[in-house]
């Protein structure tokens, strides 16, 4: 059996930035990975994605974005590119196509099965990803066999799709970009949403990204949220896309695309859904917080006294859902013929055989530490800091974690 002092499993961002913490506190280990090196965005994206941060903010420990085009958005074979480049640069001790499949706890440690062989450590370092299942709500049981039924991490282009409608279940991130896409392939659209996070491409001449980034609000730390972190951990991803027109997709302009815009689903039996009336108070919500967010930026313009680089505050146009939003369809009369469930994403750890799971099976974990000795989990939601689950939260929250790691050894070892 083979032995490292650490096992991390996964060669991500989040397992590669790990690594290279540990490397320059020189702590052996190796990086064991079921694909290759940025699998998840390889195999697991559709064709047109790009990232929806900025590439200025694809950073690495010891390594950032150096391109000609620093405000633009990576494709996902760039961002592939981009952590190939890394892996080697940092030297990463990465074994590819080594799919870990049983971790237990041994005496004063772990052993790691894999489709490779067995490792023992002492130490474990679960960097495989926030977004390995697609969360697909209970009543989707109730979806008529003659409705195709897919999630983002299945879908890859419009052109794939079965012929008909398409009924989109979820308007965040994923839920939008699909919308606004299949919408332009020339397919009726119905889109069904539920809480999101509205955010405008860019607010007075920058990147919303930018803002966030110079306010402070991505490094907001898990141990110091005046509101509960769990739901914290749990708000849907930002309705956001990047394009290199930088454009703004909301509700409003999927809207004038002609996008349908419905209600939360809240039942589907005998090819019929059934949509929530809240459809009009959940838009409301979301441009309250939206316009709660500028105005922070403006109170941070204000008081470091730049106002005069930035034009003038202004507020964006609230959502309009109409007022007579549907709250059924029959499917069959819509002629949808798929329905795509963009209803968020959760980790896979059937692999894990130590007890550390809630029963939700979500890991347990204090910004990172697992309750068992040794054992560290990456790129969570809201982890240690709001950019835990983004590329660039990866450096800070493993540069803790590292810390953390190789104190331990040090304790043990005196
Ligand atoms: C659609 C989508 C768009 C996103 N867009 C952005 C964006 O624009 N900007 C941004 O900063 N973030 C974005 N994210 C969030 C986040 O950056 C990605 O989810 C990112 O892939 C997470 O990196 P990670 O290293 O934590 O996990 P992953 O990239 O998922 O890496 C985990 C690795 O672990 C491996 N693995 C899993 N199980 C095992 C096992 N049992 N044995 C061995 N290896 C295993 C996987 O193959 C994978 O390579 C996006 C996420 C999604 C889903």
């Amino acid at each position: 059996m083979k032995f490292a002092t650490a096992i991390i499993v996964g060669a991500g961002q989040s397992g590669l930035a790990m690594s290279w913490h540990l490397s320059t506190r020189s702590i052996d280990h190796v990086v064991l990975e079921r694909g290759e090196v940025a699998n998840s965005w390889l195999k697991e994206r559709w064709d047109s994605l790009r990232l929806l941060t900025p590439n200025w903010q694809s950073r690495l420990p010891g390594y950032a974005y150096s391109g000609d085009d620093p405000d633009g958005f990576m494709t996902m074979p760039e961002v592939v590119r981009f952590l190939h480049q890394y892996a080697s640069l940092s030297r990463a001790p990465i074994v590819t196509g080594a799919r870990v499949t049983r971790v237990r706890q041994q005496e004063a440690g772990y052993e790691v099965e894999t489709n490779l062989g067995a490792w023992r450590c002492r130490k474990l370092v679960i960097a495989t990803g926030a977004c390995n299942l697609a969360s697909i709500p209970q009543l989707a049981a109730g979806l008529p066999a003659r409705v195709a039924s897919l999630t983002p991490l299945q879908y890859r282009n419009p052109g794939l799709l079965p012929d008909g409608g398409v009924m989109i279940v979820g308007a965040s991130a994923s839920g939008i970009q699909l919308a606004r896409e299949i919408r332009a392939a020339g397919r009726r659209v119905v889109l069904c949403v539920g809480e999101h996070v509205r955010l405008p491409r860019t607010y007075r001449g920058r990147d919303i990204q930018w803002w966030m980034d110079v306010i402070g609000a991505m490094d907001v730390r898990y141990d110091t949220m005046e509101e509960d972190i769990e739901r914290a951990r749990r708000l849907p991803s930002l309705q956001l896309i990047g394009t290199p027109e930088r454009v703004t997709v909301d509700l409003n302009s999927l809207g004038k695309a002609g996008v349908e815009l419905v209600g939360r689903v809240v039942g589907l039996a005998d090819g019929k859904a059934q949509f929530s009336g809240s459809l009009a108070n959940l838009c409301a919500l979301a441009d309250l917080k939206m316009n709660r967010l500028l105005s922070s930026i403006d109170d941070w313009v204000n008081a470091s006294g730049l106002a005069q680089q930035f034009p003038a505050p202004h507020r964006f146009e609230p959502t309009d859902v109409g007022s007579q939003t549907r709250i059924g369809l029959d499917l069959n009369d819509a002629g949808i013929g798929s329905v795509i469930w963009a209803t968020g994403y959760r980790p896979d750890y059937s692999w894990l055989d130590v007890p550390v799971l809630d029963r939700k099976g979500r890991i347990r974990h204090d910004g990172g530490i697992v309750p068992a000795p040794g054992i560290y989990v990456m790129g969570l939601p809201f982890m240690r800091r709001r950019k835990s689950s983004f590329i660039d939260g990866a450096d800070d929250d493993a540069a803790d974690l590292a810390a953390h790691l190789g104190h331990n050894l040090n304790r043990a070892a005196a």
